[in-house]
């Protein structure tokens, strides 16, 4: 423990450089050099990685056993920092206002620690620093790598600013939703705003797809089951005298069950041909997929729960989101659970005044080795094994 303090200390001033050096997803470039300058330093072995942001390194591996993944995204926000602190971001309408740079320093910290006890690990570690979880797909894009293979289990966490530093959230089963993105256009034949009865009304049709949409969750979906659909952008026209030839509008589906998913999306290509013909016009709708839900395994979650008990820590179960997180994407590959460690901030993350409490790598540091050695030592906590 005096020796994590001693690790926690010199990651300080990492983390804040991480803070006052935020970078947008796919470009994080700097923020991938001195991940490698950092375990580089600690004689951590990089893997080979074909994209052109995040790292992947591995620990471990002198003993048999088995293979196993920690994954922190490294990302920020295109948001003006007013969180007040003297390491505020450096660049104008960017900010770490997700935490990833807690996530990426905690994951350093973590390798730097487990360096240390290498030749004790019945087991390998494989740490990946992941690149676009905001938007982009950087989950998927890393599956694509490959670098999951032979890897038994994976293990994320996020900050949760509601919970105070010291406080570990956890979950089984659905915790964050399936993130879907969609877009209608209608298309009809413009004209003056006196004659309707010469043209097509593209906004007519459009507000009866908005109504329309919102009755798919309340009419078609089963009550037991959540989901959520917003029409969140709309444009259509360009002045008061003048019916426009065209719409569109663009929005999101939230779900959990794929089979919700995939209802959502069929009745919404319904709606929009069904609007479409009734007006008499043209409707366009495009889908396009995001992550899918995270849905923690349940024998994972019971042993970060058992591991963070041992440490002392506080273990609160989460209320599960309608927001998303790509770590689903991991999960749709090889068990994993997500789980939360809180960093007592007044306001929420992707606002301009968040702050982490850095105390809290007082919790997820340990947290996080303990996890490793618990699942080498002893396998999962209910004497099961995943490949059961
Ligand atoms: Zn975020
Ligand atoms: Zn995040």
């Amino acid at each position: 423990m005096t020796q994590i303090k001693e690790t926690l200390q010199t990651l300080e001033p990492l983390f804040q450089w991480f803070h006052r050096h935020p970078e947008l997803a796919l470009s994080e470039f700097e923020t991938t050099k001195k991940i490698k300058q950092v375990l580089t330093k600690h004689a951590i072995e990089l893997l080979p990685n074909p994209l052109d942001t995040g790292v992947f390194a591995k620990i471990g591996g002198k003993h048999d056993g088995p293979l196993i993944a920690l994954r922190a995204d490294i990302d920020a926000l295109p948001i003006n920092e007013e969180s007040g602190l003297p390491y505020s971001s450096e660049y104008p309408n960017r900010m770490h206002a997700c935490g990833h740079d807690f996530h990426l320093t905690n994951l350093l910290a973590t390798a730097i620690e487990l360096k240390k006890i290498e030749d004790e690990l019945n087991g390998t570690v494989l740490l990946i620093f992941q690149p676009a979880e905001e938007v982009d797909h950087g989950a998927d894009k890393v599956v694509q790598t490959g670098i999951l293979e032979g890897v038994e289990a994976i293990f994320g966490l996020h900050v949760n600013t509601e919970l105070r530093a010291g406080v570990v959230g956890i979950k089984e089963g659905n915790l964050n939703a399936a993130v879907d993105r969609f877009f209608v256009s209608f298309t009809g034949k413009g004209g003056h705003a006196a004659h309707p009865e010469d043209a097509n009304d593209v906004i007519v049709a459009t507000g009866q797809l908005i109504g329309a949409a919102q009755s798919i969750v309340s009419r078609n979906i089963s009550p037991f089951e959540p989901g959520v659909v917003s029409i969140t952008h709309i444009e259509a026209g360009k002045t008061w005298n003048v019916l426009p030839s065209t719409s569109l509008l663009e929005g999101t589906v939230r779900s959990y069950a794929p089979s919700v998913r995939g209802q959502i999306k069929a009745r919404l290509q319904e709606v929009t041909r069904g609007i479409a013909a009734t007006n008499g016009i043209s409707g366009a709708f495009k889908w396009v997929d995001g992550a899918p839900a995270v849905v923690n395994d349940r024998r994972l979650t019971k042993l970060v729960a058992s591991v963070a008990k041992e440490q002392n820590f506080d273990v609160v179960p989460l209320n599960p989101s309608m927001g998303g997180e790509d770590f689903s994407s991991y999960q749709q590959v090889i068990p994993g659970t997500f789980f939360n460690v809180g960093v007592s901030s007044d306001y929420p993350v992707h606002n301009s005044k968040f702050k982490a409490d850095p105390k809290a790598f007082e919790t997820s540091v340990p947290l996080f080795i303990a996890l490793v050695k618990a699942y080498f030592e002893r396998g999962l906590s209910d004497g099961e094994t995943l490949l059961s």
